[in-house]
């Protein structure tokens, strides 16, 4: 077995290009190029390509020590082709990643999904560890899930498994960017909280969350986790009500899939431990008793490393 392989978490504001430890998972070197302003397959393209080439030189490793590309990436994905099929957050669309960097590095390359890589790292180094029925869940923009089953993820027929922020807990509901109406993510995600919390402040709601807020810049989880230490009114309403819809959602998977662990991540869920423990309170009490008894939660580990630490180990999954 080749010692290391690349990791790479390619999302809308950063791509991170990390040499990974494939023995232990330890982030051997990094580095980080922004996305925010500068988008479009050939932007990308050449951000990845010097990413992977300043990594390579800063730490001077011969490729013959490498097994693998792996990257995780924002957006739907072909898997088999390592093509991006669309992600508007990186304006690619039929963008054959793999084809690109096999070219240039002769090296195999495997594409994921963001939320797949962070749930392999999880499993391999993280909550997960010695489990191998569960279910990750992260909160962030949208609501995405990933569901480990023997060790295996689920995919699914078309390879879209696990897409819990798209199931309707509203059938009049508020409108979601997939098309439909009522999606859990447009009630329970971080960007459903700013919302509800944007549209208070205009009608003229006070909160003290006004005092961090700076002009054209969006609310953040550490603003909303300073608001509730201040036990303010119009943040707690807002973080409750997307707590009440996320557990019901959990409910939903437990009951559904009867797994015997639910690991939480994303930016909130790390940043707010009121909302965590608030959501997995409301899942115990929504899911059917006997479940319920026996679901495990706990936080993911890993933060901020797992998109690159799970995209090295995409090699080994099982399509
Ligand atoms: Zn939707």
């Amino acid at each position: 077995m080749k010692k290391y392989s690349i990791g790479i978490d390619l999302g809308g504001t950063k791509i991170l290009t990390a040499l990974i430890n494939r023995e232990n998972g330890e982030v051997t070197g990094l580095v980080k190029k922004k996305t925010k302003k500068d988008k479009g397959p050939q932007n990308i393209e050449r951000k990845l390509i010097d990413g992977i080439s300043e990594l390579i030189e800063t730490l001077n490793i011969d490729l013959s020590n490498i097994s693998s590309i792996g990257i995780g990436s924002a957006g739907q994905i072909d898997r088999k082709n390592g093509i991006i099929i669309g992600a508007p957050n990186l304006d690619c669309f039929d963008f054959n990643i793999k084809e690109i960097l096999t070219e240039k590095f002769s090296l195999p390359v495997f594409l994921g999904n963001d939320v797949e890589t962070a749930a392999i790292a999880e499993h391999r180094f993280g909550a997960g560890k010695n489990f191998d029925d569960f279910v990750c869940i992260f909160v962030g923009t949208g609501v995405g899930s990933c569901i480990i089953k023997n060790n295996n993820i689920i995919y699914g027929h078309t390879g879209t498994a696990g897409e819990i922020g798209h199931t309707i807990v509203d059938l009049n509901g508020r409108p979601c960017a997939c098309g439909a109406h009522g999606c859990l993510e447009a009630y329970a995600s971080r960007s459903a909280i700013e919302t509800r919390l944007e549209g208070a402040l205009r009608k003229g709601r006070y909160s003290c969350i006004m005092e961090y807020l700076e002009e054209g810049k969006s609310i953040t989880s550490s603003m909303i986790k300073k608001s509730i230490d201040r036990n303010d009114e119009l943040v707690l309403q807002c973080v409750n009500e997307a707590s009440e819809y996320l557990s019901g959602g959990i409910a939903s998977i437990i009951n559904f899939i009867n797994p015997e662990l639910i690991v939480l991540g994303g930016g909130l869920i790390d940043a707010v431990d009121y909302f965590y423990q608030e959501t997995i309170k409301k899942a115990k009490l929504k899911s059917l008793p006997v479940p319920s008894k026996e679901i495990k939660f706990k936080k993911a580990k890993l933060g901020d490393y797992s998109g690159v630490i799970g995209a090295a180990f995409l090699e080994d999954r099982v399509l």
